[in-house]
């Protein structure tokens, strides 16, 4: 049976709106709750010894959080709302060199989609406690995934995947 038709299968769950398969649109999954208040406060990147933060999920999207917890690091998508969108080349340490938007990770980039793998400390309820994060506080979650580390044959002969 190729998954996924119409039909659900035993135990799913789906959302009670229909989500339009032919666009990009996006929607917030949650929201994350970092020390950050403002850009300079920000890592560039984030560690797994860096502060706790808080991954709080839309409580709709809870039933989805469902076996998290097998999982010791995720991957974090998230929506770098405070970035403008328009620049196609940036130098980014002000010192004249100039590089295209898409050979770096800089946060301003026409889809301005921020990744993390991050390391999961504990969940409570609807919240994701982790580590490792670099983005404002109240940056917008798009997605939640298992870091790929994850996904390898010794994982997968564990049944982790
Ligand atoms: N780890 C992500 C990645 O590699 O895709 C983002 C890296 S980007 C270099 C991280 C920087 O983006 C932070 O240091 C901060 O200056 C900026 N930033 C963080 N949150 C932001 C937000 N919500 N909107 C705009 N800029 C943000």
């Amino acid at each position: 049976m190729t998954h996924h038709g119409d039909a659900l299968r035993p135990g799913e769950t789906v959302l009670d709106r229909p989500l339009a398969a032919d666009d990009a649109g996006l929607v917030f999954i949650g929201v994350l709750r970092t020390p950050f208040q403002i850009r300079d406060d920000c890592p560039r990147q984030g560690s797994f010894d860096g502060p706790e933060c808080r991954v709080e999920l839309r409580p709709e999207f809870a039933p989805a959080l469902q076996g998290i917890e097998r999982h010791s690091h995720l991957e974090l998508l998230y929506w770098l709302h405070r970035a403008r969108r328009d620049l196609l080349s940036q130098s980014p340490k002000a010192d004249g060199e100039v590089r295209g938007t898409f050979s770096l990770r800089s946060p301003l980039r026409p889809n301005p989609i921020g990744t993390s793998v991050v390391k999961l400390e504990r969940r409570e309820g609807n919240t994701l406690i982790v580590r490792g994060l670099d983005c404002l506080d109240g940056t917008p979650l798009l997605d939640v995934k298992p870091d790929r580390c994850g996904y390898t044959v010794q994982a997968r002969a564990k049944g982790l995947d």
